[in-house]
C-alpha cells in the first residue's frame, strides 16, 4: 500500500524576494526581456529542485507566474480586454504587464481578493472576447521541468468554470446565461492544452476548481460536470486531479462521482466537514483521494502524531494505493522557509513551519505511512518536543491573561448609556459644527518619513532624533489641519508602517518575522505578524502621540487604534486556541489603551475595523458566528469609557448592505465608510435599514492622486443628505491618506472643506 506525497503550488517570491526584484527591475527598464526570462527560469528551476530535494513525489509545474495565475490564464486563452489590443500570438512581457498595471491610454484590469484570503487576482473581463489558445504555457513548463530536471510534473491549470466565474462581463460577475454561453467556447482550448500535454507524456494535470466549495445546489454543478466530462472524453489518457480548497464540498456525494481520476479535498479549512463526508459516504474506490492535511494558509508546525492518525483513518477510506497527501491549498500563501528567521526565539522557531518545512512534514508523514513510524521516529520525537516546549512556554501561559479571558461574560459588553443619551453629552462637550469634517487617520508617508524610519531601524538615526522628527511631522500637520479648517484632527500615524504591525510591536505575544513575506498582489509582498503567545498589555501604545497632538490645538484630536478582528485577519494566528480567544485577548488589551487615552484627555477615539467585510467566511452559514465574535471583541475594546467620550470606527470596502445589522450592533457613535466608488448603493442600504448613529460616507476617493473638485464633492454630500439627516452626517475622505502625496492631499482636503462650507450655508 503505497502512499504518495503531492504539492499544489510553491511560493513565487523567492527566499530573498528575488522574484519581486526581478519584476520591479524589469518594470524600471533595468533588464531586457531576455534577461528577465533567463532569471525567471533560474528561479523557477531552483524552486522545482527544492521540491524535488524535499522529497515531493508529485511536483506541480506551471504554478509559477510572472504576476498572477488568473492573469496567466486569461493571457494564455486570449481573453485580453480589447483596450489592450488584439492578439493572435503569445503576449510579450510588456503586453502582459500592461493588463496588470495599466498604460497611459488603458486603465489596468481590476484586482480583487482571491476567495477570503489576502491574495489579489486580476479579474478577467469577458465583454467581447473570442478565446484563442495563444500560449500553451502548461506544456512549455511541463517540458522544461522534464528536460532540465527530469521532473515528470503535474501542470496546474485554473479550471474553466472557476476561471469564468472569477471574471466579469459588463461589470458584473457572470450569471448562468453568460457562463453557459462562454464555457463551450473555452472548452476546446482546454482540450487542446490537454491533448498537447498528453502527447508530451504528461500523466496528470491539477485542475483547480476552487469555486466548487461555494456550490450549494445540484443545478450549479452542471457546468463543472459538462467541462470535466468533455475533457475526459477528449483526452482520456490524461489523468485529472480535480482540486478544491479553502472550504468543504457541500455537494460532496455528487462531486466525487465526476469523471476525474483524483479529487483534492481541503481537510484543514473545512470545519471538519470534508472528513465527515469521507467517513459517512466513503470515497469511490476507482479514484485517488488527494487529502489536504497540512495547513497551506497558516505557519504552524503540524502535530505529526495527530496527522499520522489522520492518515491512518484516510488509508481506511481510500482504496489501496489511492491516497495522496498534500497541503490543503497552494503554499503560495505562506512564506518560504523558517531557515532565515535567525533571530527568532528557538522555542517559537520549533513551532513554525513555512512552505519548505510543510513539504518536509509531508515527506515524513508519507514515509511513516509507507514504512512505519519507526522509520521517522526521530522526526516525530523532535516534533513532539518542539510543540511541548512552545505550548508549555511562558509565552503561552500568561495566567493573568487567561484569567481575564475566562472571566469574560457571555453577554456582550455595553456602553453605560444608550446612543441617544451619549450623543447629546458628546455634542455638549465637543461643540462641533453641523457636518463636521475630519480625516481617517493617516497623512502621507512621504519619502522623508520613510527614509527617517529606515535610518532609525538600521541604527543610523538615534532614537531621540527619530522621535523628534515624528513630533515635528505631527506638529506640522496639526498646523496644516488647522489652516484647512478641519474640525476633528488626527496626529497623522507617521510612526506606523502598518496599522497591524505597529500594535504587534507594542503588545506581548507577537513576533515580527525577518523574512516571512507572502505575495499580496503582483510584486507586492506583506509580512504578517505572527501571534504566537498570550497577548498582554504592558505599556501604552498610542497615548504619547495622541496627547502630544492634542497639546498643540484646541480642536479635538482623535485617538487612533486598530480593532481586534483586523489585527487577527492580517496576522498569522496561533492555532492551539480558538481565533475568538486570541481576538478577545487583544480586545482586553486594547480596552486598557482606550481607557488610557480617555484618562489622558482624548475625547474622541477611533477604532478601525477595515478587514471586517473582507474576512467574511466563504459560506454564509458561518457568517453569523464570525460577525458575532467581531461585535463581541469590538465592544470589549470600546465600551470602557464614559458616555461623553466619542467612539468612532472606520471600514474599508463597499457593499455593506448584507452586514448592516452588524455595523449597527458595534454601537460606535460615529462610523466612517469607504464608499466613494459605490455611493448610491450604500446610501440606499442605510435608507432601507434605518441608522441612528452618526456616519461619514467617504466623500472622495483617496485611491487615486486626482484632486476632486468642490462641485463633485458637493454632489456626493447632497446625495447622502437626501437620505441621511444632516445632524448625523460627517464629511471625510473615504480612507487614510498615507499613500498620497502632500500637495494633492492638501488640495483635496481644501476642496472638501469648501464643499462642506457651501452646503452648510444652505442648511
Ligand atoms: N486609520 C487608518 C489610516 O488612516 C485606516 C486605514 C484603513 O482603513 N485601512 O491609515
Ligand atoms: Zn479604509
Amino acid at each position: 500500500m503505497t502512499v504518495i506525497s503531492s504539492n499544489l503550488g510553491y511560493p513565487r517570491l523567492g527566499e530573498h524576494r528575488e522574484w519581486k526584484h526581478l519584476l520591479e527591475h524589469y518594470w524600471q527598464h533595468r533588464l531586457t526581456d531576455d534577461e528577465f526570462h533567463a532569471n525567471a527560469k533560474k528561479l523557477r528551476l531552483a524552486n522545482l529542485k527544492k521540491e524535488q530535494n524535499l522529497g515531493v513525489d508529485v511536483i506541480p509545474v506551471a504554478d509559477n507566474s510572472d504576476y498572477d495565475h488568473v492573469l496567466d490564464t486569461l493571457a494564455a486563452f486570449g481573453a485580453v480586454p480589447a483596450r489592450f489590443g488584439h492578439f493572435d500570438h503569445a503576449l510579450s512581457l510588456s503586453d502582459y504587464y500592461a493588463i496588470a498595471r495599466g498604460t497611459k491610454t488603458a486603465v489596468a484590469a481590476e484586482m480583487t481578493k482571491w476567495f477570503n484570503i489576502n491574495y489579489h487576482y486580476i479579474v478577467p473581463e469577458f465583454d467581447e472576447v473570442s478565446f484563442k489558445l495563444l500560449d500553451n504555457r502548461w506544456l512549455r513548463y511541463y517540458q522544461e521541468a522534464k528536460a532540465e530536471l527530469g521532473i515528470d510534473g503535474k501542470p496546474v491549470i485554473l479550471g474553466p468554470v472557476s476561471f469564468l466565474k472569477l471574471g466579469k462581463r459588463h461589470g458584473e460577475y457572470l450569471d448562468d446565461v453568460a457562463l453557459t454561453e462562454l464555457l463551450p467556447q473555452l472548452l476546446p482550448l482546454y482540450e487542446q492544452v490537454f491533448q498537447e500535454l498528453a502527447a508530451a507524456g504528461a500523466k496528470w494535470v491539477q485542475l483547480d476548481e476552487p469555486t466548487l466549495v461555494k456550490t450549494t445546489a445540484s443545478a450549479e454543478l452542471a457546468p463543472y460536470r459538462t467541462a470535466l466530462t468533455q475533457l475526459h472524453q477528449a483526452v482520456p489518457e490524461l489523468n485529472i486531479e480535480l482540486q478544491t480548497y479553502f472550504d468543504s464540498l457541500d455537494l460532496y456525494d455528487e462531486i466525487v462521482q465526476f469523471p476525474v481520476q483524483a479529487i483534492g479535498l481541503d481537510l484543514i479549512h473545512d470545519h471538519g466537514e470534508n472528513l465527515a463526508h469521507l467517513q459517512n459516504s466513503g470515497f469511490p474506490a476507482d479514484k485517488i483521494l488527494a487529502a489536504g492535511i497540512i495547513d497551506g494558509h497558516n505557519i504552524w508546525a503540524s502535530d505529526l502524531t495527530k496527522k499520522c492518525q489522520l492518515v491512518q483513518t484516510l488509508q481506511q477510506i481510500a482504496a489501496p494505493d489511492h491516497l495522496w497527501l498534500q497541503p490543503a491549498n497552494s503554499l503560495l500563501h505562506v512564506p518560504i522557509t523558517t531557515a532565515n528567521e535567525t533571530k527568532a526565539d528557538p522555542v517559537l522557531l520549533g513551532g513554525l513551519a513555512f512552505a519548505d518545512q510543510k513539504l518536509q512534514e509531508l515527506a515524513v508523514l508519507t514515509k511513516a505511512a509507507n514504512q512505519g513510524i519507526q522509520a521517522v521516529q526521530a522526526d516525530f520525537d523532535r516534533n513532539q518536543a518542539n510543540l511541548k516546549a512552545l505550548n508549555h512556554s511562558s509565552h503561552r501561559n500568561n495566567q493573568a491573561v487567561r484569567a481575564a479571558e475566562a472571566a469574560l461574560p457571555t453577554q456582550t459588553f455595553e456602553r453605560q448609556a444608550p446612543f441617544a443619551t451619549r450623543i447629546k453629552l458628546q455634542h455638549d462637550r465637543l461643540h462641533l459644527p453641523l457636518l463636521p469634517t475630519t480625516t481617517i487617520g493617516s497623512f502621507p508617508q512621504s519619502a522623508t518619513v520613510r527614509a527617517k524610519r529606515a535610518a532609525w531601524r538600521k541604527g543610523k538615526l538615534a532614537d531621540a532624533d527619530y522621535q523628534a522628527f515624528l513630533k515635528a511631522e505631527t506638529k506640522r500637520w496639526i498646523a496644516l489641519q488647522n489652516d484647512l479648517g478641519l474640525d476633528v484632527l488626527v496626529h497623522g500615524e507617521f510612526e506606523r508602517t502598518d496599522m497591524v504591525e505597529y500594535f504587534g510591536q507594542k503588545l506581548t505575544g507577537f513576533y515580527a518575522t525577518q523574512n516571512g513575506w507572502v505575495q499580496s498582489y503582483g510584486s507586492r509582498g506583506v509580512r504578517p505578524p505572527v501571534i504566537f503567545g498570550d497577548v498582554a498589555y504592558t505599556k501604552p501604545i498610542t497615548v504619547a502621540e495622541s496627547v502630544y497632538a492634542q497639546s498643540l490645538t484646541n480642536k479635538p484630536v482623535k485617538g487612533m487604534l486598530t480593532a481586534p478582528l483586523t489585527i487577527i485577519n492580517w496576522s498569522f494566528v496561533r492555532d492551539d486556541i480558538s481565533k475568538a480567544q486570541v481576538q478577545n485577548q487583544i480586545a482586553l488589551a486594547l480596552r486598557q489603551e482606550v481607557q488610557n487615552l480617555e484618562k489622558a484627555g482624548i475625547k474622541i477615539i477611533q477604532v478601525d475595523e477595515p478587514a471586517l467585510r473582507e474576512g467574511l467566511p466563504l459560506k454564509q452559514r458561518h457568517w453569523q458566528a464570525y460577525l458575532d465574535e467581531a461585535v463581541y471583541s469590538f465592544k470589549i475594546t470600546t465600551t470602557g469609557v464614559a458616555n461623553d467620550t466619542q467612539i468612532h470606527t472606520h471600514m474599508c470596502y463597499s457593499n455593506f448592505s448584507d452586514i448592516i445589522d452588524t455595523i449597527k450592533a458595534l454601537d460606535a457613535d460615529v462610523i466612517s465608510i469607504e464608499t466613494s466608488r459605490s455611493h448610491g448603493e450604500l446610501i440606499s442600504a442605510f435608507e432601507q435599514n434605518g441608522y441612528d448613529q452618526e456616519i461619514g460616507l467617504g466623500v472622495y476617493d483617496i485611491h487615486s492622486p486626482r484632486v476632486p473638485s468642490v462641485a463633485e464633492i458637493e454632489a456626493n454630500i447632497q446625495r447622502a443628505l437626501r437620505v441621511i439627516d444632516p445632524r448625523q452626517f460627517w464629511i471625510n475622505p473615504d480612507c487614510g491618506l498615507k499613500t498620497r502625496q502632500e500637495p494633492e492631499t492638501l488640495a483635496a482636503l481644501k476642496n472638501m472643506v469648501a464643499a462642506r462650507d457651501a452646503i452648510q450655508a444652505q442648511l
